[in-house]
């Protein structure tokens, strides 16, 4: 008999106003083609009870660091039964972008955001009834009255390094409980297949610490900072002008309204114009500004080249949606001006 393994087949939802990660079990043949399977999207907001059934296309898999040998995380896309994108399915919107944008070679560093909280609804760090010493010494910080929720942070690090995805870095964040993980530079399918694969690791591996990872982002309100996903971008040309930077910042100011408004729900409340953002209904860029909606990095200034920092995504945006309002914008822009 051959041997088996278990393919952990991961989707997003149709949950609104913010999707929700799916998963669930199938033991295949080692080494055989990972097969289409379904599942009853009238339980996950993707279908009526009727006419439930949706389909799962697996796009992106790697081997599973939590089960063992064998085992393997399939990241999927939804179609439905005639093999249609289904209208939940943001992921073919970015295909088409990449089609028509390729030749760019748009590269993504994206700087994942999150906070752990507690089972009484509390951020990690927080105490009962109270708060703790205000902000200043949790970023970046060292010591068991800064710092909470290494063992998990560093759990997660190791798997996703286990399993090849592009991490390039963490960090603990300015809230006590708050973190960030880098992914990146990658193309756009590729950071956001990965961001997905590591945001469903990073909630699965907190399971065993009686933790919940969350991405909202403003989950303490108040004097507390909020949680992004500060998009880094760059097309070969802007890697090569400056004068292609400016044309990138240019090309997003013409367009801000409809970015913010697919940059992940409660954007508002995060992008107040305090804590380190622009106001979410205004556009600013700046060198090293952590103020305006663009950071242009002080280096990217120095080298007259390189990348832009989208400040503005929220902790819990679609990356789909992020990625390829981006490419589209600015990969457009930087075209029309050649014709
Ligand atoms: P910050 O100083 O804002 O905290 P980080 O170091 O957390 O920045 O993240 C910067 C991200 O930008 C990294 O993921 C890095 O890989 C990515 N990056 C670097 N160069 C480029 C580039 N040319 N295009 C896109 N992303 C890039
Ligand atoms: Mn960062
Ligand atoms: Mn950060
Ligand atoms: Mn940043």
């Amino acid at each position: 008999m051959s041997k088996k393994c278990r393919a952990e087949y991961i989707w997003l939802d149709g949950t609104e106003p913010t999707s929700l990660m799916r998963s669930k079990t199938k033991v295949v043949d080692d080494g055989a083609e990972l097969p289409l399977w379904g599942f009853d999207g009238s339980s996950t907001n993707q279908a009526p009870g009727n006419q439930s059934d949706c389909v799962l296309k697996p796009v992106y898999t790697v081997d599973d660091p939590i089960r063992g040998d064998g085992d393997k995380l399939v990241l999927c896309e939804v179609f439905d039964t005639e093999m249609k994108p289904h209208p939940t399915n943001t992921r073919a919107l970015l295909r088409d972008v990449v089609d028509k944008y390729g030749h760019h070679d748009c590269w993504f560093g994206l700087e994942q955001e999150y906070t752990f909280m507690k089972p009484d609804g509390r951020p990690l760090g927080f105490p009962a009834g109270g708060y703790p010493h205000p902000q200043g010494p949790y970023y970046c910080g060292v010591g068991g009255s800064q710092i909470y929720g290494r063992d998990i942070v560093e759990h997660h690090f190791e798997a996703c390094l286990e399993i090849g995805l592009g991490v390039s870095g963490i960090n603990a964040e300015v809230m006590p409980g708050q973190w960030e993980f880098q992914i990146g530079p990658l193309g756009p399918l590729e950071a956001s297949d990965q961001l997905t694969v590591a945001r469903w690791l990073l909630c699965r591996i907190a399971e065993h610490y009686d933790c919940d990872a969350t991405f909202e982002p403003k989950p303490a309100k108040g004097d507390w900072n909020g949680a992004g996903c500060h998009t880094n971008f760059s097309t070969k040309e802007m890697r090569e002008s400056w004068e292609a930077i400016i044309a990138a910042c240019e090309a997003l100011s013409e367009r801000s309204a409809e970015h913010v408004k697919y940059y992940g729900h409660g954007i508002e409340d995060r992008l107040t114009g305090h804590h380190e953002t622009q106001r979410w209904d205004t556009f600013s860029y700046g060198v090293s500004d952590r103020g305006a909606s663009i950071r242009v990095p002080w280096q990217v200034d120095r080298d007259r080249k390189g990348y832009i920092e989208d400040r503005r995504p929220n902790a819990n945006c679609d990356p789909y949606h992020v990625t390829r309002l981006l490419v589209d914008t600015v990969c457009g822009a930087l075209e029309k001006s050649k014709s």
